[in-house]
């Protein structure tokens, strides 16, 4: 039987998880949780056999409502060539870690994962709700979710896609990655604020009810390819498994002792997904929940108070440039209840800062600087010859720092959420200094001879394509660009 899903400030707000698929976000703003968490029902012997597909499949059908032969269809419209080896997720094992390698699909980072597949679950339970709409996707990024999503969604019937990005918040690798995106469906906007500004215009959209009965009336409705939709968080649930089962196959530990893992997080939805897995019956020991200098869940984690009233931070990992992390909003929810987190959100719309109590051990925060981030890539680099990418970087110098702390020998997995090159230049500065003027489409063979992996297919010549978007505009503005592209 399908689960339910409820929603983090309301328990009375209800859905099967094709309506939340397609709702995004529940009407009062509040996200959808699954109402109980799903025992996995298979021992990790039994999954141990299974490859991603099937894996992927296993845990997916416990979340969705949808029969076998859809999630089936699904999955295989995701998890193809598109990835560039047939593993989907290579788990290697370089130095005193396992890194988790999930960025081998098209727009090299880990969001690739859920949103190759999430076009397809859309379509599905559009077809299951009778939805005869044409769905809007909008979409706030930090750099990597826009492109990922607009490869996922371009050329798509019955979609279109909008994505806003801080014009001067990315590298510029992402920044072209989304600039010469092709497709007729797709709209890409540069504005001026940073991910914090996107994800509240975008986010105030989703409850906006006049504007919804005004495109209602035109034929159009909105959903969400961010991880405040549930559809984005189940398929990240699989890679955890994955990694366990890896690691358990190449000896790390055996089956039912327990695995660590360290998250390069902004949003929370990453590592969040992991905390489902654990609830799933994953032997998990620990996460840490690693932050750049934009460390506010790091002070959450050590004080139980959320303050995102704080200067804001442009790092050399961008993607976790965030200081509102809409996740939490569910850890908050399965650990509190619904009347402390709308109470909590509610004091951080308006004050930009709450207290809760936390509940979870199996969880703490940690942070790297730049310069400890940077210097994480060149130790690492001279060690074992494996050249991480920033944020992979920001999550290998806190595992250092956790287990300085707290003496936790178990074996970690480093969650590896990007290739390396789509942060050319600050990893190759970050390797030798002399690199710092160079340009980050030059520098690619460099890294090239350095890692001795070749440039991905998907970016080579990304310098020479052609810019087709070149909207810029106010945070302010986001709501009136939405209104005039679907006129
Ligand atoms: C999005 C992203 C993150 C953060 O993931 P969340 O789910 O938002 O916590 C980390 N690293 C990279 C490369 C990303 O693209």
């Amino acid at each position: 039987m399908a689960l339910t899903y409820i929603g983090t400030r309301d328990a009375k707000i209800r859905a099967a998880a094709s309506e939340a698929i397609l709702r995004g976000i529940c009407p009062d703003g509040g996200l959808y949780i699954p109402e109980e968490i799903p025992e996995m029902g298979k021992t990790l012997e039994e999954l141990a056999k299974l490859d991603y597909r099937q894996l992927a499949f296993e845990v997916l059908r416990l979340y969705l409502d949808f029969t076998d032969e859809e999630l089936r269809a699904c999955i295989m419209g995701a998890y193809d060539e598109k990835f560039d080896t047939p593993k989907i997720v290579p788990v290697v094992k370089k130095g005193d870690a396992l890194f988790l390698e999930l960025f081998h699909g098209r727009t090299l980072a880990f969001k690739d994962m859920a949103l190759s597949i999430l076009p397809y679950l859309m379509k599905t339970a559009a077809k299951k709700q009778g939805l005869e709409k044409e769905i809007v996707i909008l979409t706030a990024t930090s750099g990597d979710t826009g492109k990922a999503a607009l490869e996922g969604f371009a050329g798509v019937e019955g979609t279109r896609i909008m994505v806003f990005f801080p014009e001067d918040g990315v590298s510029p690798v992402q920044k072209l990655q989304m600039t010469t995106q092709e497709g007729e469906n797709t709209c890409v906007v540069g504005i001026k604020g940073n991910f914090d500004d996107a994800q509240s215009a975008v986010k105030s959209i989703f409850t906006d009810k006049a504007l919804a009965a005004e495109l209602d009336a035109k034929g159009y409705c909105f959903s969400s390819a961010n991880s405040i939709n549930i559809g984005r968080l189940v398929p990240q649930i699989v890679y955890y498994f994955w990694a366990y089962l890896r690691a358990a196959e190449m000896g790390e530990i055996k089956l039912g002792e327990e695995l660590n893992f360290t998250v390069p997080t902004g949003n929370f939805g990453d590592i969040l997904a992991g905390w489902y897995a654990m609830k799933m019956g994953l032997p998990v020991g620990h996460f840490v929940c690693a932050s750049n200098d934009n460390k506010v869940l790091y002070d959450f984690f050590r004080t139980g108070t959320y303050d995102r009233n704080r200067a804001f931070h442009v790092t050399i990992s961008p993607s976790m440039d965030i200081l509102i992390s809409s996740n939490l909003e569910r850890l908050l929810c399965h650990m509190g209840g619904q009347e402390k987190t709308g109470a909590e959100m509610e004091s951080l719309a308006k004050n930009g800062t709450y207290t809760a109590e936390i509940t979870e051990k199996r969880m703490s925060g940690e942070f790297a600087t730049e310069r400890e981030t940077a210097e994480a890539i060149r130790a690492f680099y001279e060690g074992t010859g494996y050249v991480m990418d920033t944020h992979t970087a920001v999550a290998y110098a806190a595992y250092k720092k956790y287990q300085a702390e707290s003496g936790d020998m178990r074996p970690m997995v480093i969650v590896s959420t990007a290739s390396p090159y789509k942060f050319t230049k600050d990893v190759m500065t970050a390797l030798d200094a002399k690199y710092a003027e160079g340009d980050a489409f030059a520098l690619m063979s460099e890294l090239e001879k350095a890692a001795g992996v070749a440039v991905p297919q998907p970016i080579r010549g990304l310098e020479q394509r052609e810019i087709r978007h070149r909207n810029v505009c106010e945070k302010g503005e986001i709501k009136d660009v939405v209104k005039n592209w679907l006129k």
